[in-house]
């Protein structure tokens, strides 16, 4: 789905998933969402839709009660969130919708809707133990500042994330 899609195209009653507000609100985090009345507050004070105005907390709000599951679980933007907490401070009731979408992360993750860098970190993460490989330019750097070289090891990383089971979920394209 593009949030940002301009079409005028109106929405199929037919393709709405009538559960899926509950669904997502049956996670505690995200039960403060019945309480949102689209007041907008969030998507003013956001610091992502200042950078992105396609962004916009309120409208995935709007759409996870409207029961738009395919469109917000494939929708690249609930990946956007930097977790800032901006919400929070402004939200008449409380809602706290970064919570609300790492439930819609999760559930788009076993969906298998993750973006394909995130995946691609995962196993990063389980090589290495570290988001990103250290390369040769970084172990200059540590020795231009007399640092021992880093010694990395993804076993434990590797350990922890084959328990969660992030590392069988499968990473899909976003829209
Ligand atoms: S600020 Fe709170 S109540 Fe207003 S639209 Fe955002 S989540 Fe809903
Ligand atoms: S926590 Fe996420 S949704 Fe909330 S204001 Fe910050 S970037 Fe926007």
């Amino acid at each position: 789905m593009n949030q940002n899609k301009k079409s005028k195209e109106p929405i199929q009653v037919s393709h709405l998933d009538v559960k899926f507000s509950s669904e997502v609100t049956s996670h505690k985090e995200a039960s403060a969402l019945n309480a949102c009345f689209s007041c907008g507050t969030c998507t003013a004070g956001c610091s992502i839709s200042e950078v992105f105005p396609e962004y916009s907390p309120k409208k995935l709000a709007k759409m996870v009660k409207l029961g738009m599951r395919q469109s917000v679980l494939s929708s690249r933007f609930i990946w956007y969130c930097t977790t800032c907490h901006n919400c929070e401070q402004h939200c008449p009731q409380n809602v706290k919708f970064f919570n609300v979408l790492n439930v819609l992360k999760n559930m788009a993750a076993k969906e298998g809707y993750a973006p394909s860098p995130w995946a691609e970190q995962t196993r990063q993460i389980m090589k290495s133990g570290l988001i990103f490989p250290l390369n040769e330019e970084l172990a200059e750097k540590r020795n231009a500042l007399s640092l021992p070289p880093f010694k990395s090891d993804g076993a434990k990383a590797k350990k922890l994330i084959t328990l969660t089971g992030i590392d069988k979920i499968e990473s899909g394209s976003q829209q």
